[in-house]
């Protein structure tokens, strides 16, 4: 019988400290979001007002978002300035996998990587990730399809901002209706408070299985996070599983 540091180191999940540079005083990992994963992070999409002429507008926006398929929806999102980080981001960052895919792994956003290369998950994280997948028996072309709650990354890797989240939203929505995923995972507080509409810890949330809409939807930790913490590695592992379970009908 394995030992659970063997099945982690197994999984390619077992520690992999990194140096970590603070800027702005806050605790950063190379190359991956600052504030992604952190786990006692904010970001509800709550205390955003609404005017009338703004609503009006986002009601034309959000009919056209609703029309689009995921191929115009990644040139839509490219051209998109409906909040401040298009001014500057480098790359808008949609999203990458199997349009029918019954897996969608959703974070928070882009990062330096993702933002200069336009896709999502490619730096520390991103291959932390693609091990869970390699893991689970899936990768990021088959069976996956991967998103964030922004699809710009903000300035300095912070949390995204309710406003930003709130703006984007119709596009992560509408890739939920075109990939009709049989799980969701959520990456993280972000994604998780977004989806669920609730702002609670991951300790709370993960282990059992929410909806979004009718899909089901399992929250656990980012990545970020789980690159600094070992213990809440195999908890992310048991939400896998569980999510496995659910796609497998059981
Ligand atoms: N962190 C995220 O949440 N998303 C990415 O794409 C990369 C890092």
């Amino acid at each position: 019988m394995p030992s659970r540091q063997q099945m982690l180191q197994e999984l390619k999940l077992a520690p992999r400290w990194v140096r970590k540079q603070h800027s702005s005083g806050a605790a950063a990992l190379s190359g991956v979001a600052a504030s992604s994963g952190a786990e006692p992070e904010t970001g509800a999409v709550k205390g955003v007002r609404v005017t009338p002429v703004q609503h009006g507008a986002d009601a034309a926006r959000l009919e056209h978002i609703a029309g689009l398929s995921l191929a115009e929806l990644a040139a839509d999102v490219a051209d998109c300035t409906a909040c401040r980080l298009c001014r500057s981001r480098k790359l808008a960052v949609p999203g990458v996998g199997d349009p029918e895919a019954d897996w969608l792994f959703v974070g928070e956003a882009p990062g330096a990587e993702e933002d200069a290369r336009g896709e999502p998950f490619v730096g520390q994280a991103g291959r932390l990730l693609d091990n869970m997948l390699r893991a689970l028996g899936l990768s990021r072309e088959r069976q996956v399809y991967i998103a964030n709650v922004l699809k710009c990354r903000p300035p300095n890797n912070r949390t995204p901002e309710p406003a930003e989240a709130l703006a984007c939203q119709p596009y992560l929505s509408r890739q939920i209706e075109l990939i009709a995923p049989r799980i969701i995972v959520a990456l993280g507080k972000s994604a998780a408070t977004l989806l669920l509409g609730e702002e609670s810890s991951i300790a709370s949330l993960r282990g059992r299985v929410h909806r979004y809409r009718d899909v089901p939807l399992v929250v656990t930790y980012h990545p970020a996070y789980l690159l600094r913490s070992l213990p809440d590695k195999a908890k992310a592992w048991e939400d896998l599983l569980l999510a496995k379970r659910v796609v497998a009908g059981g």
